[in-house]
């Protein structure tokens, strides 16, 4: 697609969206460079299985975008499975003022960020190659953001105990899910206390796809307290009893 057609195509989906005043001629622009990037790196690695300039547009860019009126000022943020940069890439174009970690445990995904900030020369984010279980474990991680995310990482009550322990007090996950599922978003109150926070609150919204569109959830858990020791476990247990 070239450049006229993306700013174009760009412009029609924030619109759509209602978030026009987003897509200034700077954050266009870095977003038409990360576009190229993205497709010419995706064919030596399988970065991301969204290719077609409409759906890089709509899926990853807008919806990563429509995130970031849930973010306060100057926050301090960390993308917890963030693959090729989604939702923390986009976030850090339109949101300058906020500091991003990006992590991920595939090495590939991780070079493709640090290759993104150098080209586009964001100052805003840190890219880091890790497993969020081990890395909660840091104290330099722990407890300590404004803000985590997490964007098809892993089913809900999963992506609590990965996300969870590195909000500070105070602070919030913000998870990102596609369509509302009753079952998979029920997790019980007593499991989010062990995770420090409280109840999760769920609000869903209509990404606007041209003539169609797609349910999306966002989560938000407040923490309340610091970790406990425990959490979070090792993966096989989170994954084989997670909590409920
Ligand atoms: N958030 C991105 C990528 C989703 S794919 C997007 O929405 O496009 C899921 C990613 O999570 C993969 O890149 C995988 O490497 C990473 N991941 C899964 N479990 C993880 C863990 N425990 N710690 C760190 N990264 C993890």
């Amino acid at each position: 697609m070239d450049k006229t057609t993306f700013f174009n195509t760009l412009a029609l989906a924030c619109e759509q969206n209602s978030i026009s005043a987003l897509a200034t001629p700077a954050v266009r622009e870095h977003l038409f460079a990360l576009y190229e990037l993205l497709v010419s790196e995706n064919s030596k690695y399988n970065l991301t299985a969204i290719t077609s300039p409409e759906d890089v547009i709509y899926k990853h860019f807008v919806d990563c975008m429509l995130l970031a009126q849930h973010i306060p000022a100057d926050s301090t943020l960390i993308d917890v499975g963030c693959g090729a940069g989604f939702p923390s890439l986009p976030l850090c174009i339109v949101r300058p003022d906020l500091k991003i970690t990006a992590l991920d445990s595939t090495n590939k995904k991780i070079h493709f960020i640090q290759l993104v900030a150098e080209r586009l020369k964001l100052q805003n984010i840190t890219a880091i190659c890790g497993r969020a279980e081990e890395i909660a474990r840091d104290v330099a991680f722990r407890d300590s953001f404004d803000i985590s995310t997490a964007r098809a990482v892993a089913n809900f009550p999963v992506l609590c105990e990965l996300c969870l322990p590195f909000v500070r007090p105070g602070g919030v996950f913000l998870a990102m899910k596609g369509r509302y599922s009753e079952q998979e978003f029920n997790i019980s109150p007593s499991s989010v206390g062990q995770l420090s926070a409280n109840a999760p609150i769920v609000s869903t919204y209509l990404l606007n796809i041209g003539d169609a569109n797609e349910q999306r959830t966002l989560i938000k858990v407040n923490k309340i307290g610091k970790t406990r020791d425990n959490f979070p476990r090792k993966y096989a247990q989170i994954t084989k009893k997670p909590l409920i």
